[in-house]
C-alpha cells in the first residue's frame, strides 16, 4: 500500500517524490496491467508524431533559438503548479529523469538546457503558441499539428484515468492523503 496521492495544490517537489516512490515500489505491477501497458505504446507514439510534426513546421527550430536567446520566456516558473503527481507519474514510465530542483529561479521547474525536460506535458503545454510562432507557420501546417497533438492528448487522459483508477481501487492506504 502507498499514501495518497498529493493533492493538485501540494509543492511540485511533494509530487516529484511521491511519483518516484510509486514508480520505484508498484512500475512492475502497474506494468501487468494491459491497459496501461498498451496505453503507455500508444503515448510513446503519439508524442513522437508530434514532435516529427512540431519540428515539421519549424517550431522547433523557434523555440529553440527563443529558449537561448529569451530564455524561452513563456516557460515561467509557477507552470509546473499545472502538473499532477499522476502526471509526473507517467513521465516516469516513459523514462523521464524529473529534475531535483529548478535551474532558473524564473524559469518552470522543468525546463533545462534543451527546453522542457518532461515528455507528457500538461494540455496547456502541449497547446500553446505564441505570436512568434502564429506569424511564421501557415494554418495547414499548424492544423496537421493539432491533429498529432489531440492524439497524443487523448491518449494521455485516457492513461492518467486508468492509472488512477488502479492506483485507488487498489494501492492506496487507508490513511488520509499526504498534505505534509
Ligand atoms: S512558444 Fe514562443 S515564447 Fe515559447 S519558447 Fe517557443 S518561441 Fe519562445
Ligand atoms: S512543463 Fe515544460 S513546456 Fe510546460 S512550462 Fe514547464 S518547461 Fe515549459
Amino acid at each position: 500500500m502507498i499514501v495518497e496521492r498529493p493533492p493538485d495544490d501540494a509543492s511540485i517537489e511533494k509530487k516529484i517524490s511521491w511519483a518516484k516512490r510509486v514508480f520505484h515500489r508498484l512500475r512492475n505491477q502497474l506494468l501487468t496491467d494491459e491497459r496501461i501497458t498498451r496505453l503507455l505504446e500508444r503515448l510513446k507514439t503519439a508524442i513522437a508524431e508530434s514532435r516529427t510534426e512540431r519540428s515539421r513546421t519549424g517550431i522547433v527550430a523557434l523555440c529553440t533559438a527563443c529558449e537561448q536567446r529569451e530564455g524561452g520566456s513563456c516557460c515561467g516558473a509557477g507552470m509546473e503548479r499545472r502538473y499532477s503527481a499522476t502526471l509526473l507519474l507517467i513521465n516516469l514510465f516513459l523514462g523521464v529523469k524529473l529534475p531535483e530542483e529548478r535551474m532558473n529561479p524564473s524559469s518552470c521547474f522543468f525546463l533545462g538546457n534543451e527546453g522542457c525536460r518532461l515528455m507528457a506535458r500538461h494540455v496547456i503545454c502541449v497547446n500553446y503558441l505564441c505570436k512568434k510562432i502564429t506569424d511564421k507557420v501557415s494554418i495547414p501546417q499548424l492544423a496537421a499539428l493539432r491533429e498529432k497533438e489531440g492524439v497524443e492528448l487523448e491518449v494521455l487522459f485516457l492513461l492518467n484515468e486508468r492509472l488512477r483508477d488502479i492506483l485507488e481501487s487498489r494501492f492506496y492506504s487507508s490513511g488520509s492523503p499526504e498534505t505534509s
